[in-house]
């Protein structure tokens, strides 16, 4: 075997791994380094060669590096699709010759997302239930009662619409058009032993790479995107009215820092924590009262401490839900006042059409039990 370019070979200990397998089924390895035959049994090669491993250690980093930068650039101008599958809903399609004319040449050409004639209509109709207040399980539901194949349908799973599914679906923000890369990262250090996929992590929205154009049809505008994280809770009451709850999962209690419920208060839509007591019979004499807040005080109430912490933001309820959901934000409910802790300034998330800003400064005092949970910061 003769490595012309051992960079293009081994990279760190990749030669000590083989060298003995080689050496047993007598295969000789030849380099320009080593002046002709590299000895197994030589000190002075085994000390070449791992020198020459670590120096092409180097420049696997360097290339990475070089590579992962210039890809975040053509997906941030251009709105390059580069590689992967296709989300539901979309195919990949032709999208003329490589711009670069050494590619070009030898005939690798660009491709892009199209929409999907039959799936596509799927993805808009998810949307626009969920939006409307539908829950993902209830959608799930339906694609599975109408006999629609899922995504994995041609791997030849049961055609079964999960929950999950569905979720993964409206979470993604490619259906708006937009070009997204870098969501997941593949740890090359934690690599299973025996799988043959490396390990993959979700990256918080931070760390999103989202093209500034729009790089293909989009399924979904940016708004309906937004609306649809919202995971407003919508429930049909027993007198058969809709009963909207606009602050499900925002809200955490300041005295056990539980989530909490929906819950009716006084004929109106409310939050309550039962501090984790089910019912009053268990519940010790000097335990705390359950604590309500009424939806509508509890605007009041956010409005004014948002005005405090800097951020302007009107009265309108779909702008204060979207402004908190974006933000991953945190409301801190005690009986008179609320506390807001919010994770992250929706700048550079691309389906944010929010104009409202936030004035709050790294480092500013707020509730540390929220702070104590990760979060993606965006870089500023
Ligand atoms: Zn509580």
């Amino acid at each position: 075997m003769v490595v012309g370019e051992f960079e293009r070979a081994f990279a760190a200990g990749q030669f000590d791994d083989v060298a003995n397998l080689l050496a047993a089924h007598g295969v000789g390895v030849w380099l320009p380094e080593a002046g002709g035959p590299v000895e197994v049994g030589s000190v002075m090669h085994r000390a070449l060669m791992t020198l020459l491993g670590a120096q092409s250690q180097r420049e696997v980093v360097r290339a990475r590096q070089r590579t992962m930068t210039a890809m975040r650039r053509q997906v941030v101008e251009q709105g390059r699709y580069l590689g992967g599958r296709a989300p539901y809903g979309y195919k990949l399609v032709d999208a003329g010759p490589h711009p670069n004319r050494v590619h070009a040449r030898w005939g690798r050409r660009l491709r892009k997302f199209a929409p999907d004639p039959t799936t596509a209509r799927n993805v808009r109709w998810m949307f626009a239930q969920r939006v409307a207040g539908r829950s993902a399980a209830s959608i799930a539901r339906e694609l599975t009662g109408r006999r629609v194949q899922t995504p994995s349908g041609r791997h030849g799973a049961a055609g079964e619409w999960s929950e999950r599914t569905v979720i993964e679906i409206l979470r993604n923000p490619r259906y708006t058009g937009r070009q997204v890369w870098n969501r997941t990262s593949t740890d090359r250090s934690q690599r299973a032993a025996g799988a043959d996929r490396f390990a993959q992590d979700r990256n918080g929205m931070g760390k999103w790479v989202v093209s500034a154009v729009v790089a293909h049809p989009a399924l979904v505008s940016e708004e309906d995107f937004v609306a649809a994280q919202s995971a407003r809770v919508v429930r049909t009451g027993v007198d058969g009215n809709v009963h909207i709850y606009r602050y499900v999962g925002l809200l955490q209690c300041g005295e056990c820092g539980r989530r909490m419920d929906a819950h009716r208060v006084h004929g109106r839509p409310g939050y309550r924590c039962r501090h984790g007591h089910r019912s009053s019979r268990t519940r010790p004499a000097d335990a705390p009262s359950n604590l309500y807040r009424r939806e509508d005080q509890l605007t009041v109430a956010i409005v004014d401490r948002l005005s405090r912490q800097g951020c302007r933001i009107g009265g309108d309820l779909d702008e204060i839900e979207a402004f908190l959901r974006a933000r991953r934000a945190i409301v801190i409910c005690h009986r008179d006042e609320v506390n807001i802790s919010l994770r992250r300034c929706g700048r550079r998330v691309a389906a944010t059409n929010l104009t409202a800003g936030c004035g709050r400064r790294r480092g500013r005092r707020h509730n540390p039990r929220a702070e104590s949970k990760p979060h993606g910061q965006v870089p500023s």
